[in-house]
């Protein structure tokens, strides 16, 4: 893949980064990919793009890719390559194997985030009706499922109640734990355009982003948390909107439980949740919290944006109720300008929850206990569906140590460089009888696989993804696929094999049944999605182009649920032997596990993950910048280069994740979430000295 020559035509399709999902025309000169020009008509970017999606492409044609299908007996053999149907046939006759071996729920799959709304569907068919088990999950695990438990407990859905235009209306903007001009460039470019307007911003994070420095917004509040005490905060905002008296009756009365809201009212009244009382938990001056709360209660329109700064915590699902409570407490829920938005991290997190692939809940939310959304799916599969949730990822790796859990298909996802507590899932993936990993390079996860099965990247495929305001893009083949099979391919062989066969020509009439079996997507289809360009679910009889603004007039549960929202201290704590706050996050040029940036022919693209340090911390080890350092947690411990920084707090360090020897998650601990097990990755205590270079 060149920038450069004349292109002969172009494909519009869509970007395969973040949750930003914007439309791009890939220009073409016969197959070759000469540019990817951002695309004016793009629903979600009107024409703008940032450097990842407008340049680095070029991992779609590195010599890394996989192209051929590998197998191994055992994971000390070196790998065979063979031809897809010897492949297929070798990964079925292992799955069938173990299941007759070890059970029905011996076995499981993981769905990809990067794959196309299409693909993750089939792979959580492929488990519920081949497999004959629950056994899904997904990456949004670590990620995003608090968003989904919190959204959909206190409002009823389990998605971002917005269209990202929605921004020009607002008037009070809260940003807690994320960092959007790094990680969703093009969103933030608009959310800045409207606070050079004059909206108001108000930063809920450890650490100063850049956002703060919006020009012209010297006036910009800046609550500096310490990590894991968003709880507290987002209840002491709460507290003075309850107790100044600024909380909109109206909407709570006409669209609120009010049962729920008294019982809440009288738990966020308590004077343990003001400003004063939490001033030591938070490290946030009660002067700031109080001024933060009346900015946003008393704007007209007031927005709230959130990311993994909220939900990558062991109360990430709490975190989620309290920012829906403080929203419908301000009656800043249903219009233009308002909202509770997570800003989603991959391109297709939110298509690949709403596809089914969480282990308790089929396409569209649909709760496994629920009989009459059973008998839909198994009408139209034709076989039984287990009425009992399956495991999730950790709950698979427990049980693959312990033993019963024997085999894992894998999509598009490198679970051991990217979940937590790296030496338990290596210890979990080493205990598998089969491991299927298919990919598009060969992954730190593919070091424990028998299969080997090779992706296609989203210039090789047609489909769709969905994006962080919901909307559904078309994702159109560019080339044709590295080694001859787009990844739906892959999963309907492989259904087959197994006995029970798939039967699709095209990844549209994967929608048309989408369509059929999710009361959200009933108005979805390909013909409609050329006709519109692009569609925000929920697009069914009521809303048959689509629902730019959810909860216009109610909510899916009827009455918006306040929550009561304890706060809990994280287990993680400081002592002398681990006197700092990790936290982590990401830049701009790099993306995850720098799989794809890192293999792009650019400079750019090859920076290190660096350890940001307060000057008066590092001033206390004797570090100076650019010192090596290790860096130990009760987990394990890893190397980076210092960066002294006035971003930071002292007391609180900072990383990037994008390198896999920089090792993030090697430190981080093995706490989760209470409703969701989402991991804390976002709190680890840490040890900070200086090394000599490794
Ligand atoms: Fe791609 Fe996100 Fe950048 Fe848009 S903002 S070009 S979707 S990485």
């Amino acid at each position: 893949v060149v920038d450069q020559g004349v292109p002969e035509h172009s494909v519009i399709t869509t970007c395969a980064y973040c949750g930003v999902g914007c439309s791009f025309k890939a220009e073409m000169k016969g197959d070759q990919l000469v540019r990817m020009v951002p695309y004016k008509g793009g629903d979600a970017n009107h024409g703008h793009s940032c450097v990842k999606g407008r340049f680095a492409f070029g991992y779609a044609t590195h010599q890394d890719r996989l192209t051929t299908p590998m197998i191994r007996d055992s994971i000390d053999q070196p790998w065979r390559e063979v031809g897809w149907e010897e492949a297929i046939s070798f990964a079925a006759e292992r799955l069938k194997a173990t299941q007759a071996k070890y059970g029905r729920e011996s076995i499981g799959g993981i769905t990809s985030s990067r794959c196309t709304n299409e693909e993750t569907y089939l792979v959580q068919k492929l488990i519920r009706a081949a497999f004959g088990n629950n056994n899904t999950d997904t990456c949004a695990r670590v990620c995003h499922s608090p968003t989904g438990y919190g959204l959909k407990t206190t409002l009823g859905e389990s998605a971002g109640t917005q269209t990202f235009d929605s921004v020009m209306k607002s008037d009070a903007i809260i940003v807690i734990g994320a960092n959007p001009t790094d990680a969703h460039p093009v969103f933030a470019s608009l959310m800045r355009r409207r606070l050079r307007e004059g909206a108001s911003l108000i930063v809920a994070d450890p650490r100063h982003i850049d956002l703060l420095d919006t020009p012209h917004r010297s006036d910009a509040q800046h609550l500096p948390l310490r990590p894991g005490t968003n709880v507290a905060l987002v209840n002491a905002l709460a507290h003075v909107v309850v107790t100044e008296g600024l909380e909109d009756h109206d909407f709570i009365a006409k669209r609120c439980d009010t049962e729920a809201y008294r019982a809440w009212r009288d738990f966020i009244s308590e004077e343990r949740h003001s400003p004063e009382a939490v001033e030591s938990v938070t490290g946030v001056s009660a002067a700031a919290v109080r001024h933060a709360a009346r900015t946003y209660a008393k704007a007209p329109n007031g927005a709230i944006y959130y990311g993994l700064g909220v939900t990558e915590h062991s109360q990430g699902s709490t975190m989620v109720m309290g920012i829906a409570n403080l929203a419908m407490a301000t009656g800043n829920i249903g219009r233009e300008g308002v909202g509770v938005n997570p800003l989603r991290g991959q391109n297709n997190v939110q298509g690949s929850c709403d596809m089914g692939s969480f282990p308790h809940e089929l396409p569209g939310y649909q709760h496994v206990a629920d009989a009459t959304a059973r008998q839909r799916f198994e009408e139209l599969w034709g076989v039984p569906i287990d009425d009992e949730p399956g495991l999730r990822i950790p709950n698979m790796f427990d049980a693959a140590i312990e033993g019963s859990f024997k085999a894992l298909y894998v999509q598009g996802e490198d679970i051991a460089q990217s979940d937590p507590n790296t030496q338990h899932v290596e210890a979990a993936l080493t205990s598998l009888d089969c491991l299927i990993v298919q990919d598009i390079f060969l992954n730190e996860t593919a070091k424990y696989a028998h299969v080997l099965l090779p992706g296609s990247s989203f210039l090789e495929k047609n489909g769709t993804f969905t994006n962080a305001e919901r909307r559904i893009n078309r994702v159109r083949k560019v080339m044709p696929p590295r080694a001859g099979k787009e990844d739906w391919e892959i999963t309907v062989e492989l259904s087959r094999a197994l006995g029970y066969p798939m039967d699709y020509r095209h990844p549209s009439e994967i929608m048309d049944e989408i369509a059929q079996l999710t009361p959200t997507f009933t108005g979805v289809s390909y013909d409609k999605l050329e006709r519109l360009g692009s569609l925000q679910w929920p697009c069914n009889a009521e809303h048959p182009e689509g629902t730019p603004t959810m909860h216009e007039f109610d909510f899916p549960i009827g009455l918006g649920r306040f929550a009561i929202t304890e706060y809990v201290a994280t287990e993680e704590r400081t002592n002398r032997r681990f006197p700092l706050l990790l936290t982590t996050g990401r830049i701009l040029s790099q993306y995850n596990v720098g799989a794809q940036t890192r293999r792009t022919d650019n400079q750019v693209w090859h920076d290190e993950d660096v350890l940001e340090i307060h000057p008066s911390d590092a001033e206390m080890r004797g570090i100076a910048d650019g010192d090596w350092l290790g860096i130990t947690s009760r987990s394990g411990q890893t190397v980076l280069r210092a960066r002294l920084s006035e971003r930071m707090q002292p007391g609180v360090v900072y990383t990037t994740f994008h390198h896999p020897a920089s090792g993030a998650n090697v430190i981080t601990t093995d706490s989760s979430d209470w409703a969701t097990n989402c991991p804390e990755y976002k709190v680890t205590a840490v040890q900070v000295e200086k090394v000599s270079r490794p």
